[in-house]
Formats: C-alpha cells, structure tokens, sequence
C-alpha cells in the first residue's frame, strides 16, 4: 500500500473503521474514501457497483457490518445474517468487479466453532458447529472472508481477512443490556460514582477469562497486514493477555474512582469460561499490540466521559 494510494474505508463511522481513519491519517494516507450510510447503502448491489466504478480506489477496508452483543444478535439471527451477508458479499464482489486490487476484510474471533481449542488458532475455522446465540453474523462474516480467499486463489487478488479478539476504545456502544461487558462495566461504575451508588451489579461469577484489545491496535495491525505483499489468508489479532472478568471489573472501578462494592449477580450468565485467540502467526510476522489495558481503559474512560459530555456516546443500541 502507498501513501498515494486511494483507500475505501467501509464503516468509517463505527469505532473500527474510525479508527482506521485515524491511523491512515496519522501514517500519511491522505487519500481516503468514505460514504455514509445515506449516501451508499451497502446492502444495494447496483449502489455499490457503481460506486465502485466511480471511485475506483486502488484498496479496500471493509469495516461495515451490523454489531451487537449476544443479546442482540439472539434476538435478531435473521437480520444479522441477511444485512452482514450483503454487506460482505456486495463490498467484496463489488470490489473485484471493479478491478480493486487490495482488500482487507474485518472478521472477528466469535465466528471460529465454538468449541475450538484454546487459545484459538487460525486454522480452528470451519471445523466445528458455531456458537448458537450469533449464528446469523457468523455464516456472514464466513462468506466474505471465504469470498476473498476464493477471489484471491481464482483471480489473483490480494484479498485477505483479519480476526479480531474483543475490541474496546472510542465510539465503543455502552448500551446497558445489549452491549459487551467492557464498554457496560464502564458505563455501571462511571454512573454509580456519578449518583454516588454503594452498589454495581455485574453478571455471573467474575471468573471467566476474557482478552481485550484497544480498537487503536487493531487500527495498526490492519496497516501492518495492508503492508505485506504476500498476507495470510487469515489471521487473528489479539492482546494476548487474559484477565478475569473479576480483575477488569477492578482495574475499571479504580480508573473511574468510584467507591462502591461489586454485587455478582449469579443468576445472570458467565457465558464461556475462557476465549482467547492465538496470536502466533502475526507476532511472528513482526506485529505486536502497545496498549496495555491499563492505560486503554484510562483514555477510553476519559473518552466515554468526553462522548457523555457532548452528548455524542451511544448509550443504546440501534
Ligand atoms: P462474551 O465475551 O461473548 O461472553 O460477551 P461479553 O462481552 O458480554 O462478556 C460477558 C462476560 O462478562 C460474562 O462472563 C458475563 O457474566 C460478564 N459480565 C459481568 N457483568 C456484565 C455486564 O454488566 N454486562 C455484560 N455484557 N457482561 C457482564
């Protein structure tokens, strides 16, 4: 990829591609392009098409998709699929139509079986029954990135896919129900300090192990990935570092300086004890995450309050 190059960024309006905006801009890319939602509907094939012939960017990042936590995604199996679905098919295809000849396309570590071994590896894809509760965004995120391998194996584009592990950072949705423990347990200290609470209640045990990954890392592996000629197929991203859900929610209480207690409300569910992904394979191609999740969780509250502030935080989904 060359600093002159014209470089499509899908979904620049959510936290990953806004983050990639932000790392193309600070590295030099100055050629940039974005549509909104109004201006390109990215489930309309002929849309997309045409914008394609347009614009004729020399590379593509496909960060567009519709997300949501595992409440939202067991509501709405059928949408998920059918929208992220057309959104990988027609971004994708459209871009090969085209002539495009560098493509990134965003997958995520929650679309591997689920009961691959742990932590995950890249080659665990497709060789189990996938987790129910996101079933739909799951077999969607599939057909795209199998599109770019087959559009790479039978055309010879560079067409290529990269799995990231929990993401967290600016623009992150802090819907109370329906959003990722992270970004929740954020909004639950930051709004007991601000009511001055004795109490936060937080779901299961605290004991299952999660890896989180400031979205600014994620911004610099998909360069670092842009940057190889010959890149893997697939390959995860992650912090490599687990924390139990017990320690983030004291790291995040302290950051934040409230002063209540933790309630472990057990009836609600731990989900799966452990999720990791095995970051070998980019590590060993000389990329490493620099935000540790200590200093992560400092500017994404002090983001958060800045969103709350300006009125511009997603407090609920849709
Ligand atoms: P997962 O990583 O796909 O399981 O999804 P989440 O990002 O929603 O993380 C869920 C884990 O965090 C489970 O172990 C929950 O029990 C725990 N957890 C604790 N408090 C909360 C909360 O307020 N919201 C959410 N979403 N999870 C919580």
């Amino acid at each position: 990829m060359n600093k002159t190059d014209k470089i499509y960024v899908a979904g620049h309006r959510g936290m990953v591609g806004s983050a990639i905006c932000r790392a193309l801009a600070k590295n030099g890319y100055g050629n940039v392009v974005t549509r909104t939602h109004r201006e390109l509907d990215l489930l309309d094939p002929l849309s997309v098409r045409e914008f394609y012939a347009d614009e004729k960017p020399d590379v593509a990042v496909i960060a567009a998709a519709r997300v949501g936590g595992i409440g939202a995604n067991s509501a709405a199996n059928a949408q998920f699929l059918y929208e992220n679905e057309l959104i990988a098919l027609n971004t994708v295809w459209g871009a090969a139509e085209a002539g495009v000849k560098r493509l990134l396309f965003l997958g995520s570590t929650c679309i591997y079986p689920r009961m691959a071994p742990q932590p995950i590896p890249e080659s665990a894809m497709l060789t189990g029954p996938l987790e129910k509760t996101n079933e739909g965004y799951a077999l969607a995120k599939i057909s795209g990135l199998k599109l770019c391998e087959f559009l790479r194996r039978e055309r010879g584009l560079v067409y290529h896919s990269l799995m990231p592990t929990n993401l967290y950072g600016p623009g992150d949705n802090y819907d109370i129900v329906h959003g990722h423990v992270l970004p929740t347990l954020i909004r639950k200290f930051e709004t007991a300090r601000v009511n001055g609470e004795p109490l936060v209640h937080l779901w299961g045990s605290g004991s299952p192990l999660r890896e989180f990954l400031h979205v600014d890392d994620l911004a610099a592996a998909c360069l670092f990935v842009l940057g190889l000629e010959n890149p893997p197929d697939l390959v995860n991203v992650g912090s490599g570092r687990e924390v139990t859900i017990r320690q983030l929610a004291e790291m995040v209480r302290e950051v934040t300086g409230c002063k209540a207690q933790i309630d472990w409300d057990r009836s609600k569910p731990d989900g799966t004890p452990r999720k990791l992904c095995d970051t070998r394979l980019i590590r060993s191609l000389g990329w490493e995450p620099k935000i540790r999740l200590e200093e992560g969780l400092r500017r994404t509250v002090d983001e958060y309050r800045a969103e709350v502030a300006g009125g511009t935080a997603r407090l609920s989904c849709g």
